[in-house]
């Protein structure tokens, strides 16, 4: 069952009878859009990714685990968020190239750079999901 509470944010609930094992536990997910340009340095001559151009990227941050009796909830979304936001000012508006660990911005590697910097300060992070076009998204669960 998903439970939207806005457009950004959504919560699974996991069905005591579908797995008894796992009552309790949730999969919950905020999403954030940044503006950037890219170009892919690796791609065969001629490749269109080559050449510079922008995308309005989306990434869902997807946190799991036990939902605290007493709070009701897994993680606040505001802590996601909070947790996000200097990554996300650094990639926002800027030519990803340009940012270290970035000099092949790949969806795969946007996705990665972002949970080896979140990981550590958002212990609930599962999943991280980049997606370049309404259509191309990469998901990558560390
Ligand atoms: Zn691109």
């Amino acid at each position: 069952m998903i439970l939207p509470r806005d457009e950004s944010e959504t919560v699974e609930c996991v069905g005591q009878e579908e797995l008894a094992d796992t009552r309790g536990r949730v999969r919950l997910s905020r999403a954030f859009r940044f503006e950037a340009a890219h170009r892919l340095p690796n791609v065969p001559a001629g490749h269109k990714c080559g050449r510079l151009h922008g995308h309005s990227f989306r990434v869902e941050l997807v946190c799991e685990g036990e939902v605290d009796p007493h709070l009701g909830w897994l993680v606040d979304f505001a802590e996601i968020k909070q947790a996000f936001d200097p990554l996300l000012m650094s990639l926002d508006h800027h030519y990803l190239n340009e940012i270290e660990g970035l000099d092949n911005p790949t969806a795969e590697n946007i996705a990665r750079w972002i949970w080896d910097r979140l990981k550590q300060g958002l212990p609930t992070l599962a999943q991280v999901n980049v997606a370049e076009t309404c259509s191309s998204r990469c998901e990558y669960r560390g």
